[in-house]
């Protein structure tokens, strides 16, 4: 058992699913990958709360850009809150792992929220390397214009590095997706859970030290693997950003909510081996 900090908040930590798309292994990896099979992704916003606190990871996106992106919307992300019982007014601090559009995309229904975001994300979706499409394409320019209006209304925390943005509940900049990704470390009956976000977009990426190809910089990637185990109590403690096998390990919210909301801070099931490859012939 990790040793206990005491004194610090216990937070309930759950992740919501709220789209998902088709996809086969190659697309997955850079260098692709012998196995030609499917391997879906689904996309997630995450709650972390106590009796007391509220803060939301990401803010997903909406209809329009499931049509224009070709993905799955199953429910808004703020449907997805409303089986949590929470309002978008509820949702007052919102920590956005990068600005990729399945991470900021809602974020104008939220309108008394403020933001926790990077430097070096603010500066990357707004500098130079957005000239380039192969760094531009999974952001939208509305978005980041949207996000130039929070800062001048004064609705961002920028953080440089690592930032306490509350007892228990930390960010940490992690490169190599994008030039400014944060993911976020959450203490809880557990032990140190890591919200890795785009980080780690599935559970094989850190565990086999792979590659997404939508990459700024691979050294970077890498290298977070390592920082992301460092963060955690275990390997399991790391939550990857985008893997369908989130919501198989860890257990649903209710009986109700099964395939849509898990928690998090509960232990997960032991994992499968190579989960997302066929069981055998190759
Ligand atoms: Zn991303």
């Amino acid at each position: 058992m990790p040793e206990r900090s005491g004194g610090l908040p216990e937070y309930e930590v759950i992740a919501l699913k709220y789209a998902t798309r088709a996809g086969a292994r190659p697309d997955h990896f850079v260098g692709g990958d012998p196995h030609d099979v499917p391997m879906p992704m689904d996309y997630y916003v995450w709650v972390v709360r106590d009796a007391t606190r509220l803060f939301l990871i990401d803010t997903g996106f909406n209809a329009d850009m499931a049509l224009k992106r070709h993905r799955t919307l199953l429910r808004r992300p703020a449907e997805a809150l409303a089986l949590l019982g929470i309002a978008p007014a509820d949702v007052r601090e919102i920590v956005i792992t990068h600005l990729h559009n399945d991470h900021i995309g809602t974020f104008d229904e939220f309108p008394a929220a403020r933001f926790h975001l990077q430097d070096d994300e603010m500066a990357f979706a707004t500098g130079r390397y957005m000239c380039c499409e192969r760094f531009n394409r999974a952001y939208e320019v509305e978005h980041v214009a949207g996000v130039i209006r929070l800062a001048y209304q004064d609705r961002i925390d920028f953080h440089r590095g690592d930032a306490e943005i509350a007892p228990g509940l930390s960010v940490h900049r992690i490169g190599g997706h994008t030039a400014g990704l944060q993911a976020v470390r959450v203490h809880t009956t557990r032990g140190w859970v890591v919200l890795a976000s785009d980080a780690s977009h599935y559970y094989e990426h850190f565990e086999n030290n792979r590659c997404f190809p939508l990459v700024f910089h691979v050294g970077e990637v890498l290298e977070g693997y390592a920082r992301l185990l460092a963060l955690a109590d275990s390997p399991a403690h790391v939550v990857p950003g985008h893997d369908p096998l989130v919501m198989r390990r860890y257990p649903a919210l209710s009986t109700a909510l099964a395939g849509i909301a898990a928690r998090l801070d509960l232990p997960p099931s032991a994992s499968s081996p190579t989960p997302n490859l066929p069981a055998a012939g190759h």
